[in-house]
């Protein structure tokens, strides 16, 4: 009996889907699709491919751009936060469409901003986060929280562990000889969902971005805020140049 007890325990300890994610089967949902993956929506041609599962070739460490992105790759295309924030090689300006796909863990022991968090920065200076809010009466640091600047104008979390999409339109602040003449904007559709509505970036940078000048252009940021967050499927479509 023993022996089996401890082989069953190496194979359930040893599956790292296990490991990562415990099982929603005790977790109430509002509605059956809560607990349905978001539909993935491959790149339309002529996108930039971020991320498509094979390779982190497109991201570096944020806090060693020489260094390529040590997050975990899993089966399935995944890659999960490990070892710091990482951003895309490539630094951009103007307007685009970022296409995002990202689940969080179950973590009913947590709570707050410790349950789940990761987040997406546009230009490494605005995040729209990434966090367990499943069911909450969301603010501007829950998820599809524009952070510290617009809450959601719904909450279209699905429950944790289940894939969600962003798709983020993005306009970077306007300046002339160095002085803003024009905002940023963001629209943001939640797991197909509008929750902002081309909403007025009125800061410089938001919580934990990098920050610098912001006529400059700069990367996509994931973030890694300890919690084993992850992403697949990310794409970038540019629409207008600066
Ligand atoms: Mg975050």
């Amino acid at each position: 009996m023993r022996i089996w007890f401890l082989i069953l325990s190496a194979v359930v300890i040893g599956s790292p889907a296990f490991a990562q994610y415990e099982s929603i089967a005790d977790l109430k949902v509002a509605k059956p699709e809560d607990k349905q993956d978001a539909k993935s929506t491959p790149a339309p041609s002529g996108a930039l491919v971020l991320f498509d599962g094979k390779n982190l070739d497109q991201w570096v460490k944020r806090n060693d751009p020489k260094t390529t992105a040590t997050w975990k790759l899993l089966d399935g295309g995944i890659m999960q936060v490990n070892g710091g924030d990482i951003i895309t090689k490539e630094l951009f300006d103007g307007s685009f469409t970022l296409h995002v796909e990202f689940r969080v863990p179950y973590m009913p022991k947590a709570s707050g901003q410790g349950r789940g968090n990761s987040g997406v920065y546009l230009q490494g200076r605005y995040e729209v986060q990434v966090l367990d809010s499943y069911g909450l009466d969301s603010k501007d640091n829950d998820c599809g929280g524009i952070y510290t600047i617009a809450k959601p104008l719904v909450n279209a979390c699905k429950a944790p562990t289940v894939w969600q999409t962003y798709d983020i339109d993005y306009t970077s602040p306007k300046f002339v000889d160095g002085k803003k003449t024009e905002p940023g904007h963001i629209t943001v559709l939640h797991n197909g969902v509008k929750i902002h509505d081309n909403v007025t970036i009125t800061k410089d940078n938001t919580t934990s971005g990098l920050g610098g000048d912001p006529s400059k252009p700069g990367p996509i940021l994931l973030q890694d805020h300890g919690n084993p967050v992850q992403y697949r499927n990310i794409w970038l479509v540019k629409k207008t140049a600066k």
